[in-house]
């Protein structure tokens, strides 16, 4: 066997130093390369135990020597006849076929129709530590899937960068971000990247108007980044109130299909639920989220409108309008009316401190102590 094109062991990739990793481009490069939610979150591994294999994008089969296949099958590439140039042995022809392969790999894993649901990780899994894929997290310089317990070791070897486990953690998820296809690059890198996953981000993902939403709100504050933190308030906020919607009607699968004049009481209720209305005493628990959703969910709707009219569909965008009349006339009445009595109420219940008698004369004091050093001064 010709060791120095044997790349079926993943210690020759280690060992590289960083040069040797040519992959400089920044992650959100491949931001559109979108990753099924079936793929990136609950992916099989490589059938355990097998030999390790490498995928050649050329052929599109799983082989086993990837350096050895290349030179036999695939010698009038392009890429391979500028590897050929090299003697074997080389150090830097092992440089090019291993960015070839993690290439190719790359392609392999973020491609469904490819791997139908399974990935090829950088070492294989220990078989009693049953492990799936969302133990895998990509590399966002190499952009190959390592564990998560490793991934922030081989990350600050692979690119020399002085990596916390979150900037490297944010830098992976910026790279395999599995969000909907319209989610525009600001939108990932700056605002979901930073995210917590958990549901009420998983939510929103996948909703074509959120994520409209999430960009349009991009679009608009693009030049401060301490608006991102803004947006992120808002996308969670509408996340909490999908989950409300989806609780309160099974039919609901988007946001733009209870966006109705029908489903009117519905909103009203599920902005209640997030805001954490109490029938009894009439109070919101949170009156201000419920004043902002009810904002949120007005503005979306009006974006809801102009994609009709853009669309040329009279008879939803007539239904829109409708929806948006009963929003300006209902939200007064059924939530802005009630968010002021209790911010009122609030404002009255809190206590403030006065300072005591005592501490107003020490002040007074101390201030008289300053205007006569200062008139001294002055003379
Ligand atoms: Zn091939
Ligand atoms: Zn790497």
């Amino acid at each position: 066997m010709n060791t120095s094109e044997n790349f079926g062991s993943t210690t020759n990739l280690n060992n590289l130093s960083q040069d040797e990793f040519p992959y400089s481009e920044e992650p959100n490069t491949i931001q559109n390369t979108v990753l099924s939610r079936k793929n990136s979150l609950s992916c099989s591994l490589e059938e355990l135990g097998v030999q390790k294999r490498y995928f050649c994008n050329y052929c599109e089969k799983c082989v086993t020597n990837f350096g050895r296949h290349l030179m036999t099958v695939h010698r009038t590439e392009n890429e391979v006849t500028s590897i050929l140039k090299y003697p074997k042995g080389n150090p830097l022809r092992l440089k090019k076929i291993a960015t070839l392969r993690n290439e190719f790999q790359f392609k392999y894993n973020s491609n469904p129709n490819i791997n139908n649901g399974k990935i090829i990780v950088k070492r294989r899994p220990n078989l009693q530590k049953n492990r799936n894929g969302k133990h895998y997290k990509i590399c966002p310089s190499c952009k190959q899937m390592y564990s998560i317990l490793s991934l922030r070791v081989h990350y600050s070897k692979c690119c020399k960068e002085d990596s916390s486990t979150r900037s490297s953690m944010v830098k992976s998820k910026q790279a395999q971000m599995s969000v909907h296809k319209d989610a525009s690059k600001r939108l990932i890198k700056f605002v979901l990247a930073n995210c917590r996953n958990d549901e009420v981000i998983e939510e929103i993902l996948f909703d074509d108007l959120c994520i409209d939403y999430g960009n349009k709100l991009c679009r608009t504050y693009r030049t401060n980044e301490q608006h991102n933190g803004m947006i992120r308030t808002r996308l969670r906020e509408m996340g909490k109130f999908l989950i409300e919607i989806k609780k309160q009607n099974k039919n609901i699968f988007q946001l733009k299909d209870v966006l109705l004049p029908e489903h009117y009481d519905t909103i009203i209720n599920a902005i209640n639920a997030v805001a954490g209305y109490d029938e009894d005493t009439g109070v919101y628990n949170a009156p201000s989220t419920a004043y902002n959703l009810g904002l949120h969910v007005k503005q979306i709707t009006q974006q809801l409108q102009t994609l009709y009219i853009r669309e040329a569909n009279v008879e939803k965008r007539s239904a829109v309008a409708d929806l948006i009349c009963l929003m300006n006339e209902g939200f007064r009445t059924d939530i802005n009316k009630t968010v002021s009595e209790n911010q009122c109420l609030k404002r009255r219940h809190k206590k403030i401190l006065l300072p005591t008698a005592e501490d107003i004369n020490a002040l007074k004091t101390f201030l008289d102590k300053e205007k006569d050093l200062e008139r001294l001064k002055g003379f």
